[in-house]
C-alpha cells in the first residue's frame, strides 16, 4: 500500500504544496507562500471570495495551475455554502469558476469527476478538505469535498465517498491541512453533537474533525490503510491561512485534485 500512497511536499515557481497521490488521483495543497497579494491576504490567496484584488488572486491561481501542472481553464470550482450538495461535473463544466465568482458551480460544497484532466478545487482556510479516489466502471474517479463542522456533522464526507462507492470500487483519500484537534475548541452543545455523530472524537473542550472525516470515509468503504491524513492544522502552522487564528481576514487555499494520466 505505501508505495501506492504517498503524502510529500513539492517546490516549483517559488511555490510549496503538499501533494497526495493516491493510485492514479494526486491531489495539491499549497501553503500561503510564493503569491502576490498583500496581507491580510499575503501572499498565495487563491479565493475571489475574500476581498483581495482579484487580479492578484488570478495571478496566484495562474502560478498554482503552472505549479501543479494542471491548467487554470481547466479547473472547476464551486460556490461553497457548507452545505451538502455534491454534483458530478465533466467537460462541459471545464474553467467553471476558475477565473471569476460568476461561474462557479454554485451552493455545492463538492464535486465529482470522471474526466480526465479536470481539476477539481475546493477552497479552505481551517475547513477540512477531503478528496476521494475510486475505480468506477469507466475507469478513475474522485470527488473533491469541502468540509466545515457543518458539513462535517450533516455527512458530507460520507457522501461523497458513497456516491462514488455506488458506481465502483473505493480506492483511497487524503484529508488535507486544516484545524486540527490542537485548536478547534468547542461549546459544550457541540462537542455533545459531535460526540453523538462521531463517538470518541471529542476531548473535553475540543473535536478531532481529521478522526471525523477518516471514520466517515471508513464506514463508506475507503480501506483504513489507504486513509491518510496529513496532520498539518492550519490554525498552528504559519505557513496556511486559518480563518479562526486570523479573526476571519485572511486567504483561502485551494484543494486541487486531479487525474494522473500517463
Ligand atoms: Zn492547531
Amino acid at each position: 500500500m505505501s508505495d501506492r500512497f504517498a503524502l510529500e511536499w513539492r517546490e516549483a515557481g517559488g511555490l510549496t504544496w503538499l501533494q497526495w497521490n493516491g493510485a492514479g488521483v494526486a491531489a495539491a495543497f499549497p501553503t500561503r507562500e510564493g503569491g502576490v497579494s498583500q496581507a491580510p491576504f499575503a501572499s498565495l490567496n487563491l479565493g475571489l471570495s475574500v476581498g483581495d484584488e482579484p487580479g492578484n488572486v488570478l495571478e496566484n491561481r495562474r502560478r498554482v495551475s503552472a505549479a501543479v501542472g494542471v491548467p487554470q481553464e481547466r479547473l472547476v470550482v464551486p460556490g461553497q455554502v457548507h452545505g451538502t450538495t455534491l454534483a458530478w461535473v465533466g467537460e462541459a463544466e471545464a474553467g467553471r469558476g476558475a477565473f471569476d465568482r460568476e461561474t462557479v458551480i454554485h451552493d455545492h460544497d463538492g464535486l465529482l469527476t470522471a474526466t480526465p484532466g479536470l481539476g477539481l478545487a475546493v477552497s479552505y482556510a481551517d475547513c477540512v478538505p477531503v478528496v476521494i479516489a475510486a475505480r468506477g466502471a469507466d475507469g478513475l474517479e474522485f470527488a473533491a469535498v469541502h468540509a466545515g463542522w457543518r458539513g462535517m456533522l450533516a455527512g458530507i464526507v460520507e457522501q461523497a465517498a458513497a456516491a462514488l462507492a455506488r458506481r465502483g470500487r473505493l480506492l483511497g483519500a487524503v484529508v488535507g491541512p486544516s484545524i486540527g484537534p490542537c485548536c478547534f475548541t468547542v461549546d459544550e452543545r457541540l462537542r455533545r453533537r459531535f460526540n453523538e455523530r462521531f463517538p470518541g472524537t471529542a476531548g473535553e473542550h475540543n473535536v478531532d474533525l481529521w478522526a471525523c472525516a477518516g471514520r466517515d470515509l471508513e464506514a463508506a468503504g475507503v480501506p483504513p490503510a489507504a486513509v491518510t491524513i496529513a496532520a498539518l492544522c492550519t490554525a498552528s502552522d504559519a505557513r496556511f491561512f486559518s480563518h479562526r487564528r486570523d479573526g476571519g481576514s485572511t486567504g483561502r487555499h485551494l484543494a486541487i485534485a486531479w487525474r494522473q494520466e500517463a
